[in-house]
């Protein structure tokens, strides 16, 4: 072991008293693609898991520039006033695609970030989605051992991140933008299947009747797509940022949200079911690494390759040389 790393009993203490520098360095632990950090930070899950699952998870998608940070300053700042205590985290499909980052270049929440009830942590940068999914799954459970009440995972709208975010939130959200028409027609419906609300922001000056007419319109159209929580009926809403408009009525539907599906029960199978399908794609990642990092397997790849790319062999003859070389064991 590492003599640099902290040790377990005093990040668990100060994590639990809310130290936010202890967070964060276990958060890093977490992030870390370091064999001995991963083994650390699994110990020190373990030590808090009985402090986690006591907060409220909301998932916030939509496009760039549809207003997430904006609406996350406001509504984040809105929770914060109102004593609760709220974190920010972000999957950002970006960084794991290109290196780069769309959600963590810009100076975000800036108001946010300075009030004492708020703990913003971008995106886990390194890794394939699966392993940032893993990464923001366990920050998310040291948040709550550290006391966090809400906790907000923000995800830009493009393919695959929204399911990933939809299946570690208890409830989801669409942010988007008037004129939406052209939209709800095509992609944007399989979204909308996820969503627990759809939220038009920027509804203020000339802007505000447009606004409403895309609310109704959304509304008309979510009344006929499958609901995607159990006994909730996903609506849309309207909402600015930027006037801090439309905000406490959000926050009011959640209430009302969390209210109901704890009552039916729908919220508590919701969560067994997302650990389930936590663990399956763990079983699915560690099935990978071990399969593309297994001695064996790693120096013969790419000569296989290349006899399947020449031609010389069928992929999935290939295949089953490969795994044959593996199953060995
Ligand atoms: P993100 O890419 O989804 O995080 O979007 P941003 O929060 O960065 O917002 C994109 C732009 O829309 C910025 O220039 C914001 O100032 C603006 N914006 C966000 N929310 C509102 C709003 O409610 N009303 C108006 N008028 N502008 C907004």
């Amino acid at each position: 072991k590492s003599p640099s790393l902290p040790d377990l009993n005093v990040l668990e203490e100060g994590i639990l008293k809310g130290e936010r520098s202890l967070l964060a360095r276990a958060i890093t632990l977490i992030e870390s693609n370091a064999e001995h950090h991963f083994r650390h930070a699994q110990e020190l899950l373990q030590k808090l898991l009985p402090h986690s699952g006591n907060s409220l998870r909301i998932g916030i998608t939509g496009v760039p520039g549809a207003g997430k940070s904006t609406f996350i300053e406001s509504f984040g700042t809105f929770l914060c006033d109102s004593g609760l205590k709220v974190a920010v985290l972000a999957v950002d499909p970006s960084s794991s695609l290109s290196g780069g980052s769309i959600l963590g270049d810009k100076t975000r929440m800036e108001q946010l970030s300075r009030n004492p009830n708020a703990f913003i942590r971008p995106s886990p940068s390194s890794g394939k989605l699966g392993g940032v999914h893993r990464k923001t799954r366990e920050t998310m459970l040291l948040c709550e051992a550290a006391g966090f009440d809400v906790i907000l995972v923000e995800t830009v709208g493009v393919g695959q991140s929204e399911v990933i975010v939809r299946d570690m939130v208890d409830f989801f959200m669409l942010l988007t933008l008037t004129g939406a028409g052209d939209e709800l027609q095509g992609m944007k419906k399989g979204i909308m299947e996820l969503a627990d609300a759809v939220i038009v922001n920027k509804a203020d000056g000339l802007n505000k009747k447009l606004a409403e007419k895309t609310k109704a319109e959304y509304d008309r159209i979510l009344h006929f797509l499958q609901p995607a929580t159990k006994g909730w009926q996903t609506k849309a809403y309207t909402c600015s940022s930027t006037l801090n408009e439309g905000i406490r009525e959000i926050w009011e539907m959640i209430s009302r949200f969390e209210e109901n599906t704890k009552k039916s029960g729908v919220f508590e199978e919701r969560r067994r079911l997302q650990t389930k399908e936590w663990i399956h794609s763990m079983i699915m990642d560690q099935l990978q690494f071990s399969f593309f990092y297994d001695p064996d397997v790693k120096p013969l790849l790419p000569r296989i390759e290349n006899e399947v790319i020449a031609g010389n062999r069928t992929v999935t003859s290939a295949v089953e040389e490969l795994f044959n070389v593996y199953s060995k064991k």
